[in-house]
């Protein structure tokens, strides 16, 4: 029997399974990358421009072949040494960046072409409609629908022929912003709904943290840290993964025994670094005039006023300054001194 480590779920769990896969264009993209994907989970894909991401999903779909690594789709090795499952029988769904719906096909149609000729005439493209929200228009053309219920018949496309997996390649960046979080709160509940594993293409923070059961952040062609939102967020990898995901101040301090001493005063953190450390502190953790916390004189030097709240330049003093984000009203006049203090523990990293 094959020992598994104590948190590893057993392979039958997953929807996919990548270890050590590595692709080079060239250059190397990917470099040994692991990534897990537990059945009926959504797992974002979250990293900068160029870091890779689509090209994992073509070596999941099968449009591409990986230099090194397995791939397992719902249990069946679907890429290795020596093997290369094509794409049509990975049981894998792809969402595209802009639905790619066929102009000529109506809604119905456009469904039903994800599925074996046998079953096109049969209730599952209406079924699908209904699960993604858009019962009744299977007699639309594409064109007569809004770029969000496009992206919805992309993902019945996808979801129709019940694939282990579904992918989706950043299937919201070409909806205009206000559309996109309404969009992508419907995609998330018609996944769930299918009870679909799925995994999220992204470049977009608060895409990632708002809709995946699992942020993967990928750089310099791995997976650094894959955990549940809010993990990725209060307990970042390292110091790259904490200025990527989400606002930051980093600053210069010394830690011991869970104290740390900082241009923000004395403040309290769960790591057990020990010694110089950069500090990292989340913009909303910063509380003026605290009545129940310590706190250090802080000069205002900048100011930008956005409604609901605003951003605030702080002179700590020593060339050392950090931006805090508060309510909006009522701001304080650049060149007033504040109290400010840090609510909660902040996050540790020896400085090499
Ligand atoms: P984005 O968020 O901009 O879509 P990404 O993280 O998805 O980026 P990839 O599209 O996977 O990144 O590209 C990663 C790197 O691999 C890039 O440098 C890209 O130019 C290169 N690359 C991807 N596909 C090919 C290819 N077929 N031939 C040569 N280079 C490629």
């Amino acid at each position: 029997m094959t020992e598994m480590a104590p948190n590893e779920m057993a392979p039958t769990d997953l929807a996919l399974r990548v270890r050590g896969v590595s692709k080079a264009f060239g250059a190397p993209v990917l470099s040994g990358l692991d990534l897990d994907v537990a059945a009926g989970s959504l797992v974002a894909l979250l990293g900068p421009s160029g870091c890779g991401k689509t090209t994992l999903l073509r070596l999941v779909a099968g449009f591409e072949r990986s230099d090194a690594g397995t791939i397992e789709v719902g249990g069946q090795l679907v890429s290795g040494p020596g093997r290369h499952v094509v794409p049509e029988r990975r049981r894998v769904g792809i969402v595209p960046q802009e639905g790619a719906l066929f102009p000529h096909l109506s809604v119905h149609d456009n469904v039903a072409f994800g599925l074996a000729r046998g079953e096109r005439r049969g209730t599952r493209p209406d079924e699908v409609l209904e699960l993604v929200g858009l019962a009744g228009l299977g007699r639309r053309m594409p064109h007569e629908l809004s770029g969000g219920q496009q992206q919805r018949v992309a993902l019945a496309r996808a979801l129709a022929p019940k694939p282990s997996l579904v992918l989706l390649d950043e299937p919201f960046s070409a909806l205009d912003a206000g559309l996109r979080a309404t969009v992508r709160a419907e995609v998330r509940a018609s996944l769930r709904a299918a009870g679909a594993s799925a995994v999220l293409v992204t470049h977009d923070q608060q895409e990632a943290l708002s809709v995946a059961d699992v942020v993967a952040v990928v750089r310099d062609g791995r997976v650094v840290q894959a955990a549940d939102p809010w993990s990725v967020y209060a307990q970042p990898a390292d110091l790259g993964v904490a200025t990527f995901v989400g606002e930051t101040i980093v600053l210069p301090g010394h830690a011991a025994d869970g104290a740390v001493t900082s241009p923000l005063g004395a403040l309290t953190t769960e790591s057990t670094a020990y010694g110089d450390v950069a500090v990292v502190v989340r913009p909303e953790q910063l509380e003026f005039e605290p009545a129940d916390l310590p706190s250090v004189a802080a000069v205002v030097s900048h100011r930008e006023f956005y409604g609901h709240d605003a951003l605030l330049r702080l002179d700590l003093g020593g060339g050392v300054s950090a931006t805090a984000r508060t309510p909006g009203h009522p701001l304080p006049e650049i060149g007033a001194t504040v109290k400010v203090g840090v609510r909660g523990p902040v996050v540790v990293f020896p400085v090499a």
